[in-house]
């Protein structure tokens, strides 16, 4: 019997309301009323020149690697810890996937690798903050800018997380969002492309659009719409964008529940962990988390199966997560080998994830931090 899911989607707010009023409105496809609320909210709240709803995250990053004109044989550096969709977005244009090892303490791309991971081939970096902590964008972008490489951040996990004061996904030209059913913001499946760079806006427009005019057509800047380049259809319905506007009218409350969430597995786990060898997640001094998950890195993978066998027959429900990428049956057609990136090879051995969601009550919690003070090592 389960007693604590791993994840469960649900309703905060207006979300039945909304997409009630979606059909009222006689308006259910793409870029409608709600659409235009959803883009407006995350244009002002992380203050983008420009915010696009997409079907995903997965589509959102495939939209980037359009608009950059990623050609086959070029080169794109991925993280080797991160979801496949951030490389197969650009695997699909033809580009090369060079697997970047990632940092011992957050798991995100190991920066101090990066130039020496830059060849004239190389077109883009796609730094991904792991469970939310900023990667260090400060030297990822001077490294960037000085080889003339695009950066876009793949921020699936990092929504209202800030590096520096600054809200990640404003880093890069272009920022990819995730409102899959297991993200902190949700619409069931569902994503958002971020543009940064102005210059590259009018295009993404067209490009979600079926490759065609149509939203200059609406402003009334064209008086016919047209094809005018390549694309395909990545704009979600708006009975979607009225669900997830309803969780964005609710940020305050959804980020407040998850940040009591994730400090109540911290301190609760501290003296455990320290007791047991098991490492907590890092946040640095310059990053403010977005809360998407809470982690645990256990001494080996033996143990770490051990654990999540043992929480599931008392019902809890805990994952873990990324082969490493460059192991993987795709990453080894590129070449990857055993040994290119061990941090990568080792953690994926030792993480786990605790139920984390926004119906996860304390009392589920308790229970979770029970068990596992409870597990025996040996
Ligand atoms: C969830 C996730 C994605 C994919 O998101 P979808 O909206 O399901 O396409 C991409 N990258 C990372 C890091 C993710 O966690």
């Amino acid at each position: 019997m389960i007693k604590v899911d791993f994840n469960r989607p649900i309703t905060v707010g207006n979300e039945f309301e909304y997409m009630r009023q979606a059909v009222e409105n006689a308006h259910i496809s793409g870029d409608g009323p709600f659409t235009k609320k959803c883009h407006a909210f995350l244009e002002r709240e992380l203050g983008v020149p420009k915010a696009l709803l997409t079907t995903s995250c997965t589509h959102a990053l495939e939209m980037s690697a359009l608009l950059l004109d990623i050609q086959p044989g070029d080169e794109v550096i991925i993280p080797d810890f991160t979801f496949v969709s951030t490389v197969n977005a650009f695997v699909l244009r033809g580009a090369k996937p060079v697997f970047l090892d990632v940092r011992p303490d957050t798991l995100n791309l190991d920066e101090s690798k990066l130039e020496a991971a830059i060849t004239p081939r190389t077109k883009a970096v796609v730094p991904v903050h792991y469970a939310g902590v900023g990667c260090e964008m400060d030297k990822i972008l001077a490294v960037a800018y000085q080889h003339n490489i695009a950066v876009i951040e793949d921020n699936a996990h990092g929504l209202f997380g800030k590096y520096r004061g600054k809200y990640l996904g404003t880093f890069g030209s272009l920022a990819s969002q995730s409102f899959h059913e297991t993200k902190n913001f949700s619409c069931g499946e569902g994503g958002a492309l971020l543009i940064n760079d102005p210059a590259l806006a009018e295009r993404a427009e067209i490009i979600r659009e079926k490759g065609t005019n149509r939203s200059r057509f609406f402003r009334g800047q064209v008086d016919k719409y047209t094809w005018v380049d390549i694309g395909s259809s990545y704009l979600p319905s708006d009975i979607l964008a009225a669900f997830l506007y309803a969780q964005f009218e609710q940020r305050e409350k959804i980020q407040t529940h998850r940040k009591q969430v994730w400090e109540m597995y911290a301190v609760g786990l501290k003296d455990w962990a320290a007791a047991h060898d098991v490492r907590l997640p890092y946040v640095p001094e310059d990053c403010e988390q977005a809360y998407h998950m809470f982690y645990m890195l256990l001494p080996d993978l033996e143990l770490r199966q051990k654990l999540i066998m043992y929480l599931r027959e008392r019902g809890i429900y805990s994952v873990f997560h990324y082969l490493p990428l460059h192991l993987s049956d795709m990453g080894r057609g590129f070449g990857g080998r055993e040994g290119d990136c061990p941090v990568t090879e080792r953690i994926s051995d030792q993480l786990i994830r605790l139920p984390f969601h926004n119906a996860l009550t304390s009392n589920d919690q308790e229970m979770v931090i029970e068990a596992i003070r409870e597990f025996r090592f040996s």
